[in-house]
């Protein structure tokens, strides 16, 4: 990759602050368009491939077979809270005690500090948000109209697709559109005979494969990158030698280090933001040594903030200067509002008969889910908004406790496989309110003087609304697709073990009520840019990443012209 990640130069073109989903995406975007771009990485170096230190392992090969030790579990409950943290994945997850926050109220705050961020360990599902998601806000008088549809975003969407590499079915939903799809993995038989039940029995409710950024059969471009056919290994938490899915490590980093314009700075904490009254606009950034502690600035005509949700909200609130004494763009006092999330709390399990004579085979890195088909075309029930539905079924690969029988016919019983089982999860859209925020804690400060961030998000009312309406209604489809044991729970789970944290920068029409405009600029500073979930007005009920990805390519496009013209 290069000998630049150590340069000491101080001026570039464009800084981009975070490495992970959306700041790989500004950097190479950037680089692309030929701007000397410095990304600006307050974790380690990751390097793909070599800084994989599991990704070969078998499970025998660790010490607790991948488990957590007590310990550690004791450790990290906040960590540990995330089902992909093990000691296969651990490396890539920050700690508890490592860098602490406060939690006025409840909340996970799952993060990974390193080059590439949380793409190394995210689960990679990349649906499209539809056009109802963009319009929803403003249709039933939530959040704030977002200054953008679904028509500005499809071609940038696309965009992002046949880079990355998204798996998918071309599955016809307006609630759910389609891409540029490499080809799709299949449903099992439990799975497609649910499906067909279900789609025999609504109108208006779809079992259809989860879109995966996984390169099932590689084009020209992926392997322009580096990057070979997944293998459906299904341990990509540890890094994949493939680049068969999706990471900055694996394809826009290198991508844009190969232009020959890109410096990136790991172990560089980014402590503030330059705003320089003069000029009236954003000089650069002063960022902290993670090892040193010293202090240097660096300058660019073009500042991306890139640093994950909560973040990007904490560097923001600290970047305060004659011109912004309340946080960066903050004239509205709106800058760490309207926090939002999805809600996880909603699980069902069962069981399903008639296929005993079957086993799955092999391993897929996605799995079957359904769109939200709540207040889609209008507002129908007594919450707001929906969620989405992610299902799966599977074959226990032994009998267990099921076995029946004593002596060699109970050995033998245990040998067979076990019964068909699925499951079922929500993901909810949330509804942003001014109450849900983040702060800077007045005295607590981290290992670099920087303010700790407080949390105060919380469920309300319409969660839980949305909450009960998904275990009644999740339990009636799998009833109608044919299950048994239904077993639907509510499983605890705190705001922000969703992983999805979206807002407190929103974008909007108006100065009055939002922080960014269309293209993603300050109202108030045109030359910073905030891509990653920071500012979105509204969650949808999809995963966001593709979205923030689509996001980042169209704003770096709009700073580029902008920049050519003169303007910022
Ligand atoms: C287990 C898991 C499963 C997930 N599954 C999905 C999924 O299926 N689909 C989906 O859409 N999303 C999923 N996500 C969420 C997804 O990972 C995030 O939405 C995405 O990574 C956000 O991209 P980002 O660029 O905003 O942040 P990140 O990828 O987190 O990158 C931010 C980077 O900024 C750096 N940084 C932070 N502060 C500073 C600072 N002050 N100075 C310098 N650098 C800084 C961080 O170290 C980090 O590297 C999942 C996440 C996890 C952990």
């Amino acid at each position: 990759m290069g000998n630049t990640r150590n340069e000491q130069k101080l001026s570039f073109d464009a800084i981009v602050v975070g490495s992970g989903i959306s700041g790989g995406w500004a950097a190479k975007e950037l680089c692309d368009h030929g701007l000397k771009t410095l990304v600006l990485e307050r974790g380690r170096d990751v390097r793909h491939i070599k800084d994989y230190p599991t990704t070969n392992l078998n499970p025998w090969d660790f010490p607790h077979r991948t488990s957590l030790t007590t310990a550690l579990k004791k450790e990290n409950p906040i960590a540990d809270s995330c089902y992909a943290f093990d000691e296969a994945t651990q490396q890539f997850f920050v700690k508890d005690k490592e860098h602490p926050y406060v939690q006025d109220k409840p909340f996970d705050w799952i993060r990974g500090y390193q080059v590439g961020g949380k793409s190394l360990i995210w689960a990679r599902q990349t649906q499209r948000w539809s056009k109802y998601d963009f319009e929803g806000p403003a249709r039933d008088n939530f959040a704030i109209d977002w200054p953008i549809r679904y028509e500005d975003l499809a071609p940038w969407y696309s965009h992002v697709e046949r880079f990355a590499g998204i798996s998918g079915n071309r599955d016809g939903l307006d609630t759910l559109p389609d891409g540029e799809f490499l080809q799709p993995w299949e449903l099992n038989c439990a799975e497609k005979s649910i499906q067909e039940k279900i789609k025999s029995r609504y109108t208006d409710r779809y079992v259809v494969q989860g879109r995966c950024a996984h390169l099932t059969k590689p084009a020209a471009v992926h392997l322009e990158q580096g990057r070979g056919q997944c293998q459906a290994r299904n341990i990509c938490y540890r890094g994949c030698p493939f680049g068969g899915y999706f990471s900055s490590n694996s394809s826009t980093l290198p991508w844009a280090m190969k232009t020959g314009n890109l410096t990136i700075r790991p172990d560089a904490v980014v402590h503030s933001i330059v705003f320089d009254e003069a000029k009236n606009k954003a000089t650069g950034v002063r960022v902290i040594d993670a090892h040193t502690k010293e202090m240097t600035e660096y300058t660019a005509n073009i500042i991306f903030v890139n640093a994950a949700c909560l973040n990007t909200n904490l560097l923001l609130l600290n970047s305060t200067s004659g011109r912004f004494p309340h946080g960066f763009g903050n004239d509205n006092g709106l800058l760490g509002k309207y926090i939002a999330f999805h809600n996880y709390r909603g699980n069902i399990n069962a069981v399903i008969e008639g296929f005993e004579d079957k086993i799955d085979y092999g391993r897929r890195p996605t799995a079957a889910m359904m769109p939200n088909f709540r207040n889609v075309h209008k507002q129908e029930t007594d919450f707001l908004r929906g969620y989405m539905v992610h299902y799966s079924a599977s074959r226990a690969r032994w009998n267990g406790v099921h076995a029946e029988g004593i002596g060699a016919d109970y050995k033998t019983q245990l040998t067979e496989p076990g019964s068909w089982h699925v499951s079922m999860m929500m993901q909810g859209e949330t509804i942003p309110k001014e109450k849900n925020q983040v702060w800077l804690h007045s005295e607590k400060k981290d290992d670099w003087g920087i303010p700790l961030l407080v949390t105060s998000v919380d469920y309300d009312e319409n969660d839980e609304k949305v909450l009960k309406d998904f275990l009644q209604q999740g339990s009636e489809m799998l009833e109608a697709g044919g299950c048994k044991e239904i077993r639907p729970y509510d499983n605890g789970r705190k705001p922000g073990n969703d992983i999805h944290e979206m807002g407190g920068v929103r974008m909007g029409k108006d100065p009055k009520t939002s922080l960014l405009n269309k293209f993603n600029q300050f109202h108030n500073c045109k030359n910073v840019f905030v891509t990653d979930g920071a500012c979105m007005p509204s969650t949808s009920t999809q995963n966001p990443s593709l979205t923030f990805m689509a996001i980042t390519a169209r704003a770096v496009d709009h700073a580029v012209s902008e920049l050519k013209k003169m303007n910022i």
